[in-house]
């Protein structure tokens, strides 16, 4: 079993989907607001369908890291992901990555990543700098739900049938 298999697999056990689509037409940003998808700008070949609980890609290999981050969006935020306060959730993803085998990815594609409001990079700083910060954004996630017997899970269940 491949990451992204494992990965998909967690998305399913939630409720969810991660599904290799074909691409969008045309430039990625002129896709209509009313799509339903939602596209981190920095994080191409990926988009989120936050209503449907599904992570999208358009790449034969996706960055693993990057998709991570956008499970994140759709399991770990129940607001969509303009709205979305992301550091709450990083904790969750990093503990999602290492079940899915893919840590060594997530820590690369978070090294631009800009630790909650204080404008520093999280590749920026020390392993042991990095590592008291997961700790307390695992104890965060756990606090708040995200995290339950040291397993990350789903805060979001789908509303309607697909
Ligand atoms: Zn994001």
């Amino acid at each position: 079993m491949t990451p992204l298999d494992r990965l998909k697999a967690m998305a399913r056990s939630w409720g969810g989907e991660i599904r290799r689509v074909p691409p969008p037409p045309g430039h990625f940003f002129s896709i209509p607001p009313d799509s339903g998808l939602s596209l981190c700008p920095f994080e191409g070949g990926l988009a989120v369908e936050h209503a449907r609980l599904r992570v999208v890609f358009w790449n034969e290999y996706p960055d693993l890291g990057a998709l991570v981050h956008e499970m994140g969006h759709v399991f770990a935020a129940r607001k969509v992901p303009a709205r979305a306060r992301e550091w709450r959730f990083f904790g969750w993803e990093y503990l999602v990555a290492r079940r899915g085998g893919c840590s060594v990815e997530w820590f690369k594609s978070s090294g631009d990543y800009v630790i909650g409001g204080g404008g520093r990079a999280f590749g920026g700083l020390s392993p042991s700098a990095q590592r008291k910060i997961l700790a307390s954004r695992i104890r965060f996630a756990r606090r708040n739900g995200l995290i339950k017997g040291g397993v990350p899970v789903s805060i979001r269940r789908r509303r309607t049938k697909p």
